[in-house]
């Protein structure tokens, strides 16, 4: 097969999981944004979905996204890009400059470096918070603990707290911290809900997850 038309497959069968899992979950289909999860994948592989029309797309890293979308987002109209990796203050210009949905605000300086940046870009750009939703020492994340607080800062800081993201301890059965991920954005009203994976986006969606992150179900294995 070409690539382009793997992908259609790919992509086809992942919008199937979710319609399906939709309707038993009695939830809208239009509900749930597929982000197309594009780290470490070429400019060409990106066009092949380009070309089908998918027009949401994930990076994790501000430079890698900078050098692939700079040029992609001219060439196609209509791309939304978010990015779902960790982010460093001093990288919040280029981030809010690029990006128009961020996934990954998880402390107050970060908060803070980001409003900074809407305000001299004149640029509002919706926010998840990511929740160290398996209270794991190396992970990416505001504490539990700490989640209240993060959300009265931003906003107080004019940012529009868009809804919660996680990534589930990895091996550990992502429905619980999935479902406690959803009680956290109910408690605080909070419609989005950014969590799954290609191994577990159909739980999620389940769940209530309004944005599911597919990389390789999509693009096949990364190196
Ligand atoms: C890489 C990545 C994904 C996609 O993971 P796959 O298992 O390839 O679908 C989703 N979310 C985040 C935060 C990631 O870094």
């Amino acid at each position: 097969m070409t690539d382009t038309s793997h992908k259609l497959h790919a992509l086809a069968d992942i919008q199937q999981k979710i319609l399906k899992a939709a309707k038993i979950s009695g939830r809208k289909p239009s509900d749930i944004s597929l982000i197309a999860i594009s780290k470490t994948r070429s400019v060409s592989e990106i066009q092949s979905l380009l070309q089908l029309g998918h027009r949401v797309f994930g990076e994790n890293r501000v430079q890698e996204a900078q050098q692939k979308w700079t040029e992609l987002q001219a060439e196609y109209s209509g791309v939304q890009l978010h990015l779902v990796g960790q982010l460093q203050s001093n990288k919040a210009d280029e981030a809010v400059a690029l990006f128009d949905v961020i996934h990954s605000v998880d402390r107050p300086s970060l908060v803070k470096a980001l409003s900074n940046a809407m305000k001299k870009q004149n640029r509002q750009i919706p926010c998840f918070i990511q929740v160290n939703i398996g209270e794991e020492s190396q992970k990416g994340g505001c504490d539990i603990a700490d989640l209240a607080g993060l959300i009265d800062i931003s906003r107080s800081a004019g940012i529009e707290v868009k809804g919660l993201m996680c990534v589930p301890p990895l091996g550990a059965n992502p429905v619980p911290y999935f479902a406690l991920l959803a009680k956290f954005a109910k408690d605080h009203d909070l419609e989005g809900l950014s969590m799954g994976m290609s191994s577990d986006f159909e739980a999620a969606v389940k769940l209530g997850a309004t944005h599911v992150r597919v990389g390789t179900a999509l693009f096949g294995l990364r190196e």
